[in-house]
């Protein structure tokens, strides 16, 4: 590797400082002809990053990791996780690193980070490669997240290398280069945890205060305090995906972090037809995952974070086990609260109304939207010209026309508010046909339709005329959607 001292930005080392047991220092890969494929140049700037910079040569290098500023020292984080419900010990960065924190114009630390830049030793029988296809689809759907209003990690670029990456067929191979507010999952607490060191789960614990919750430092208990703020955190983050009809697909415990970002997009989707059974990653036969799973899922990963800070919360076991039962306990109430304030906006509901009658209504909805099968975005946002008055495009979305007819009229009893859905309810999401023609585009070398479905998603508020086709479902032959880990 190569230093650059041309690249106006400085990486601090903070993580690898604080929690060496945790790091491993490591270098990325060459990347033989590395080849911009796509830059957020909205987001490079807010970080402070300077667009013209990275689409450099040195930029292409450091945005694939082979040449850093001065003083960057790039580590693989170890963690650990429950995969499917099953312990791993050591997983870990496998095919990722983080390069460092940089800090944007305003103060705020971010990590940059890269996957698909080679293996490591968290690699296990893994290439630590990633194809084209898969890295493009974690830019499409972070950002179109991003533009949803819902937390996550942020995409970058992501840069061609000019290897080849085998996979089912030989295929082109990239870089993500990704930002979040940090890489702490709850698996990094397990990995922490099951080291028996209590002094490195305390510094964790410290460094995850003070990234994310500095508040908690003042707490009377501060490491509850902080159990309690992730659970905030991540019963919102649950109830915004179930809002926007996103299934994450692989919530193991190493893909749930710890400041409330969405993280790994690897098997997820967007419901289409309303159906609350939804799988899509090909490997999850159980339906452990799917879309109505999520938030029983996320308080179960919650327990696993619990237990992994009992040393913290109390020196008597059975009273740590007692206070992180108690705040456990809160995870339902938020999350329901989170949901049903959300989904009153999707109503356009937002005057001091009977919360018994408002419950009701989003109840007898579902049942109607799950009868029907009715496409979950078009729903909402077709409800929103309903508001104004058009009911009947929104209507011909349902077999069931007396039942909607007669849920329409209570609906508007409560006097929906058309201007509040038109801005909660999005007209496009990357709907999982028109992410499959982009990547399959993409990978045959043509990043039109990635480009157009882009622009589209990142308003996805905004109808536009000549992008119908992004607001439209699925064709019927589009057949049942599968998703795929690790690729
Ligand atoms: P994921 O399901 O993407 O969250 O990955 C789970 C684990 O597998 C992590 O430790 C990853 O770093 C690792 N992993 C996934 N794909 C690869 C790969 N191609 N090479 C090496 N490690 C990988
Ligand atoms: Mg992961």
């Amino acid at each position: 590797m190569s230093v650059t001292p041309q690249l106006a930005l400085t990486l601090d080392n903070r993580f690898a400082r604080e929690l060496s047991e945790m790091a491993v220092p490591w270098q990325a890969d060459d990347a033989p002809r590395p080849r911009l494929l796509v830059l957020n140049e909205v987001l490079a700037t807010t970080l402070g990053l300077d667009p013209a910079m990275l689409r450099s040569p040195d930029g292409l290098r450091l945005l694939t990791g082979t040449s850093l500023p001065d003083g960057a020292a790039p580590v693989a984080q170890a963690y650990s996780g429950h995969q499917f419900g099953g312990f791993s010990p050591r997983l870990g960065d496998g095919r990722a690193l983080l390069l460092g924190e940089l800090t944007d114009p305003t103060g705020r630390l971010h990590d940059l980070h890269l996957k698909g830049s080679g293996r490591t030793p968290f690699a296990r029988g893994g290439d630590g490669l990633a194809a084209v296809g898969p890295m493009l689809r974690e830019y499409l759907i972070s950002e179109a997240m991003h533009a949803l209003g819902v937390p996550t990690t942020r995409a970058l670029a992501v840069v061609a290398t000019g290897r080849s990456v085998r996979r089912d067929t030989e295929l082109p191979g990239a870089v993500l280069a990704r930002v979040a507010d940090s890489h702490l999952r709850v698996g990094s607490f397990q990995y922490a945890q099951a080291t028996g060191d209590v002094g490195l789960l305390r510094r964790l614990a410290d460094h995850a205060v003070a990234r994310h919750y500095p508040a908690a430092a003042q707490s009377e208990q501060p490491y509850l305090a902080l159990f309690k703020a992730v659970l905030t955190a991540q019963a919102s983050l649950v109830a915004q995906w179930m809002l926007v009809g996103f299934v994450h697909g692989v919530m193991n415990t190493d893909n749930m972090t710890i400041s409330g970002e969405t993280i790994d997009y690897g098997p997820c989707a967007f419901l289409e037809g309303f159906d609350p059974a939804t799988v899509y990653s090909s490997i999850d036969e159980s339906g452990r995952y799917a879309y109505a799973n999520q938030p029983v899922v996320a308080e179960w990963n919650l327990a696993r974070l619990a237990e992994a800070l009992l040393p913290l919360l109390h020196d008597e076991q059975d009273q740590a086990v007692a206070l992180a039962t108690e705040a456990l306990s809160g995870f339902r109430q938020q999350y329901g609260d989170a949901w049903s304030a959300g989904m009153k906006t999707k109503l356009g509901l937002s005057g001091p109304q009977d919360e018994a009658v408002i419950l009701k209504l989003i109840d007898d909805l579902l049942t109607l939207l799950e009868t029907d099968r009715v496409d979950y975005t078009s729903f909402f946002r077709l409800l929103g010209a309903a508001a104004g008055g058009d009911a009947g495009p929104m209507r011909s979305l349902f077999a069931d026309q007396q039942g909607v007819g007669d849920w329409v009229e209570r609906w508007r009893a409560l006097k929906p508010d058309a201007a509040l859905m038109a801005g909660t309810n999005p007209a496009y999401i990357p709907r999982n046909h028109l992410v499959e023609e982009a990547l399959n585009a993409a990978t045959a070398g043509n990043l039109a339709p990635f480009e157009r479905l882009l622009e589209a998603i990142v308003s996805p508020y905004q109808e536009r005329t000549g992008l119908e086709r992004y607001a439209a479902a699925a064709p019927a032959d589009f057949g049942v959607y599968r998703t795929y880990c690790g690729t």
